[in-house]
């Protein structure tokens, strides 16, 4: 009989006790909070019956959102919060939540209810088919400003060209992910998160789900401008060292050039037609900034390779393990 291992980074770690961990981080959310767990307990009552959990991550809220969720876990059973120091930011919020899941599935969700929870039992049911991993595609935004979409728009498609790994386009961080998913998640200490392209990169069978995102319930957006911008730049150093290479792309071009300009130089030297003295720099300046990208490219190389190396991620990803009828275990 042929046997099947799960995955390495599911050896050891704790027992999943419940069939659902849903995770919400949440910053100055109280207007949407108790919609939010009467939307979201009715749900996963029905998919899972008693068997979920709602982790509530408090970012450092300065409004009543910290005490609304410590009032919560104390008082119900399927609810536990986890109240941060300070702001550390959404991906790091939902990093920390991640850390305290006991579910076989784990729902991400925003507290606003953009996205709607649901549809857990089409993600659910997605991964009974075989999927260790929903995301939530959107197909429309409403209530975003047309800023918001033309930027989040231009910003997918960019970071689709700069990065190898394959990273959804208009998905953000609304997905159901199976418990290996999130123990392999857990064991990427990098400092700079971007939740959405760690999961990508790890792997696996990931399936869209496609929905119309909806307006945000109440209050306004956590997200102004200057913290998106945050995430793209961390979206886009985390994933790629193309911006290190440039210099190595800038100095063959301008190798082309100076070669082609060195070769117009010493035609007019032959020709006579010249001050003196100007060939003689022109040649000098042409090549020593070539050969100066050239080697600012080489740095860029070992500098990307470094940096690479410094993010600690696992070298490689096991989804499982296949032995052959003889083989002992
Ligand atoms: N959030 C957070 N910390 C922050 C900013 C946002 O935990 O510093 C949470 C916020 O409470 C929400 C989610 O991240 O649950 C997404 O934020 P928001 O809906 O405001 O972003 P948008 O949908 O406007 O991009
Ligand atoms: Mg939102």
């Amino acid at each position: 009989m042929i046997k099947v291992q799960k995955a390495d980074a599911e050896k050891g770690m704790e027992q999943a006790i419940v069939s659902l961990s849903i995770v919400v981080p949440c910053f100055n959310e109280e207007a949407v909070l108790p919609e939010l767990i009467r939307r979201v307990s009715a749900v996963a009552e029905t998919c899972v019956g008693s068997s979920w959990e709602l982790i509530l991550v408090d970012d450092g809220s300065t409004d009543r959102t910290r005490d609304m969720i410590t009032e919560l876990a104390e008082t119900k059973l399927n609810i536990r919060a986890i109240i941060l120091s300070r702001n550390h930011g959404h991906q790091k919020a939902l990093s920390a939540g991640l850390t305290y899941v006991r579910g076989t599935n784990i729902l991400v969700l925003d507290a606003d209810l953009q996205d709607p929870p649901e549809l857990l039992p089409d993600m659910l049911e997605l991964m009974q088919d075989g999927a260790d991993v929903v995301y939530g595609q959107r197909r429309q935004r409403a209530g975003e400003t047309v800023a918001k979409r033309t930027t989040a728009a231009a910003f997918y498609r960019l970071l689709d060209q700069l990065t190898d790994v394959d990273i959804p386009l208009d998905t953000g961080d609304f997905r159901l992910m199976s418990r290996t998913v999130v123990d392999y998640l857990n064991t990427m200490p990098e400092e700079d998160r971007f939740i959405r392209g760690m999961v990508s990169w790890l792997g696996f069978r990931q399936i869209p789900l496609p929905y119309d995102r909806a307006e945000r319930f109440a209050g306004e957006t956590k997200y102004p401008f200057k913290k998106m911008l945050r995430l793209a730049v961390d979206a886009i150093t985390g994933f790629s060292i193309v911006p290190l290479r440039l210099a190595t792309w800038l100095a063959l071009l301008t190798t082309v050039l100076g070669l082609t300009l060195i070769v117009w130089v010493l035609f007019q030297w032959f020709t006579g037609d010249v001050v003196s003295g100007w060939s003689s720099v022109m040649v000098v300046v042409l090549l020593v900034s070539s050969v100066q990208l050239l080697t600012i490219g080489i740095l860029g190389e070992y500098i990307g390779r470094l940096y690479l190396q410094s993010k600690r991620r696992p070298h490689f990803v096991v989804e499982r393990v296949v032995s052959g009828p003889d083989e002992h275990s």
